[in-house]
């Protein structure tokens, strides 16, 4: 049968309403990419989710097409998010499909381009707010609990229901859930959606690894951080609306929640793009965490099957490698002069 999309594959396991009329671009259905280098470093078997192949680029994709079914369904005219970036592009795109209105809230500072212009590709409306992510998530639960506008954040319920469907997908393959499980943790929806939906497949259950930028740790720290600051931007949140069910997944897997420096996310980012998967910074911090814990002899791989989901694609985000890179050396059009630079 040809693939219709996550609602139509995993129907029976998602809590949707009656209503839901399903919105679908084929998202989900993504890579599980062995990494034979890093198994050779590390001495586990190692995969990669690569949730960067979506449709638009992002594991967003997977609770939009859930929460905009639904939204689309009982009749929303318009949804609204705020967003680091990935929402909004996710947002828009699934808006889009259905014929809704949309209104993304990024924070101040910086988001990155390809996520910004994805955005803007698909129609939405973009304001920027003088404020944090925190900030423009408290604005848009007031302004969806006083008007019609449809709330699409995580903390809408149908995003978490789409979102478990990664998990569904990592047992089909595998057979069986892995040993362990690293991922990037920002708000907190997909450690929460990953966790239910181990629970609900019945095939067993992984320990559960997340990761949080240093400057931007609040579940490791203990509480909110009031100016989160990381190169991985779609982690920079200082107070996680999941924040709890994030702890109680960690603990309930016999995992747990820990801190990487930035330093260690693009060292990560470098590993995995050296192995042929280019992805955004955020997505390299589950590798940067699984890095940490077994050079801090925390940890070992050895014998144990690992998945690291990487969130995001490397193209969200270009500036961090373009402004950072050796600009190309310039040679005339000659043979000569490139058979000189390149030795042969
Ligand atoms: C949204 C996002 C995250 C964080 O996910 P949460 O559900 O907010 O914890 C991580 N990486 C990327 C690329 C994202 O877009």
């Amino acid at each position: 049968m040809t693939y219709q999309g996550l609602i139509s594959r995993y129907k029976q396991y998602l809590e949707l309403p009656e209503h839901t009329q399903i919105i679908s671009l084929l998202e989900g259905n993504t890579p599980l990419i062995p990494m034979p280098r890093l198994e050779e470093e590390f001495g586990g078997e190692i995969f990669v989710k690569y949730e960067g192949l979506n449709p638009t680029g992002s594991f967003k994709d997977r609770g939009m097409t859930a929460a905009i079914s639904e939204a689309a369904g009982r009749g929303a005219k318009t949804v609204i998010c705020a967003s680091t970036g990935n929402t909004a592009a996710s947002a828009a795109a699934y808006a889009a499909r259905a014929g809704l209105r949309s209104i993304v809230l990024i924070p101040e500072g910086k988001v990155a381009v390809g996520k910004l212009a994805g955005a803007i590709a698909y129609g939405a409306e973009v304001i920027q707010i003088q404020g944090s992510f925190d900030d423009a998530l408290s604005l848009v639960v007031e302004i969806t609990q006083k008007t019609p506008i449809a709330l699409v954040n995580s903390i809408n319920p149908y995003r978490i229901e789409g979102q478990k469907t990664s998990s569904f997908e990592i047992c089909d393959v595998l057979g069986s859930a892995p040993d362990w499980l690293c991922l990037p943790v920002g708000n907190a929806g997909n450690i929460t959606s990953y966790w239910a939906g181990f629970k609900q497949y019945g095939k067993g259950l992984p320990q559960i690894l997340g990761v949080q930028a240093a400057g931007s740790a609040p579940l490791v720290l203990g509480h909110p951080v009031e100016k989160p600051e990381t190169v991985a931007t779609a982690i920079r949140i200082g107070k996680p609306a999941r924040g709890e069910q994030a702890l109680e997944a960690a603990q309930q897997s016999g995992g747990k929640i820990i801190a990487v420096s930035d330093e260690e996310i693009l060292s990560a980012q470098r590993m995995l793009a050296s192995e042929g998967v280019w992805v955004e910074p955020a997505s390299a911090a589950g590798l940067a965490g699984l890095v940490a814990e077994t050079a801090s002899g925390t940890f070992e791989a050895k014998g144990k099957k690992i998945v690291v989901v990487c969130t995001g694609h490397g193209m969200k985000d270009p500036s961090i490698i373009t402004e950072s890179f050796n600009a190309p050396q310039v040679i005339p059009a000659k043979y000569e002069a490139l058979v000189d630079l390149v030795g042969a």
